[in-house]
């Protein structure tokens, strides 16, 4: 059987990873600036991170989520004090767009509402019709057929209220938009949604499945405002690499049996793996970091003359160009050994690295695209 062709794909083989740092088969070294999309949030092979999942594994990898799991409680009391959502409930899951369906349904199901506003350029995950394909009313919200979708500017006050009516269920809005190019919400536009939310009823949904985990130098990017969401979807960093989700839900919206469910969210193993995540985020004061390299990468891109523009916040960084930067990414990864991102506006180079990524592993990064961009 082959491989099903969907990804371009590098010739190059990472067999070996540590903290910031790949190795190919050759043992050729590479720094590792985007993570696969953020996922790598607390380095990898963290040694605390592989001795959890390793002890976990050898007691019991897995069961139901008809029995009980301690791992899910004790995860739901660590989540909950490091994100300040302290009385929200916890639903664990297995990736983003898994997070940001039950919020929809979740949404909606509270709501009774099937309309949802998101923003334009958006992105939040690649399922479609799981759930309108489920005829089963004590499954399936009131939205049989999907969700109605209304797409509103990022940043656009004017149509955001515009587009809210009785029918709304919900808004979701990324912490910051990342496959679009880092493009930030800003306070206004959080405090609108919140507003209008609030008085149509309606729920606010903050997708952090890629801002989330502390990549901005916050726990969850939208607590660079003050303002609160009622739904927030995680994933991608949580594991560092271990495939799970949650949503974080206002105690407001009571939870019924059957409402949601999944078969290997919330396992031994994600639990162990997103407990070591928390642990290492707390013990090794990695949000402070993320500020801090965030504030120095930001400070020494802007210094490079090509570089027309910074977005972004922590360790969620755009770097703007007035040209396409493929052949600029490519060069980064085959002559220079640097990992970076792109994004969907293709003059953005993305970078997401490890929350404990060091200012000598970024200078290594700098001093290398200021060498490839003045030859
Ligand atoms: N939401 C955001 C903001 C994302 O960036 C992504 C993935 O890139 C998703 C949701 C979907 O996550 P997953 O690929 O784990 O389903």
């Amino acid at each position: 059987m082959k491989l099903f062709d969907v990804y371009p794909l590098y010739p190059i083989e990472p067999v070996r990873a540590l903290g910031a740092k790949l190795w190919d088969k050759e043992g050729k070294e590479y720094l590792d600036l985007y993570g696969g999309h953020a996922v790598i949030s607390i380095g990898h092979t963290h040694p605390h991170y592989v001795k959890r999942i390793t002890d976990q594994l050898s007691k019991i990898g897995f069961y139901s989520n008809a029995v009980q799991n301690s791992l899910q409680e004790e995860l739901a009391e660590a989540m909950g004090r490091i994100s300040g959502y302290y009385d929200y409930q916890f639903f664990m899951c297995s990736s983003g767009a898994e997070a940001n369906e039950n919020a929809l349904k979740l949404a909606s199901f509270h709501t009774g509402n099937r309309k949802i506003i998101a923003v334009e350029n958006a992105f939040h995950g690649r399922t479609s019709g799981a759930v309108a394909a489920t005829d089963n009313p004590k499954i399936v919200a009131p939205f049989n057929n999907g969700h109605e979708v209304v797409f509103v500017p990022l940043n656009d006050l004017k149509a955001l209220t515009e587009a809210f009516d009785d029918d709304v269920a919900g808004v979701i809005i990324e912490g910051i938009q990342g496959v679009a190019g880092l493009y930030t919400p800003s306070d206004a536009f959080l405090a609108k949604a919140r507003e209008l939310c609030d008085s149509y009823e309606a729920v606010l949904i903050l997708d952090e499945v890629q801002s989330g985990t502390g990549r901005t130098g916050k726990f969850f990017a939208h607590q660079h405002s003050i303002v609160r969401a009622d739904i927030i979807t995680m994933a991608k960093g949580m594991g560092n690499g271990f495939p799970v989700g949650c949503v974080l839900i206002s105690p407001e919206i009571e939870p019924w049996h059957g409402m949601l469910g999944t078969t290997f969210g919330g396992n031994h193993l994600a639990c162990a793996a997103s407990l070591a995540v928390l642990e290492v985020i707390e013990e090794e004061h990695l949000l402070k970091n993320a500020a801090e390299m965030g504030v120095y990468l930001e400070t020494e891109l802007k210094k490079i003359k090509e570089v027309k523009e910074v977005r972004g916040k922590g360790l969620m960084i755009g770097a703007e160009f007035d040209f396409d930067v493929a052949a600029l990414r490519k060069t980064l990864i085959f002559e220079y050994g640097i990992f970076t991102g792109s994004a969907s506006n293709k003059n953005t180079i993305r970078l997401l690295p490890p929350l404990s990524i060091s200012k000598a592993e970024l200078d290594q990064f700098l001093a290398a695209l200021s060498k490839e961009l003045n030859k």
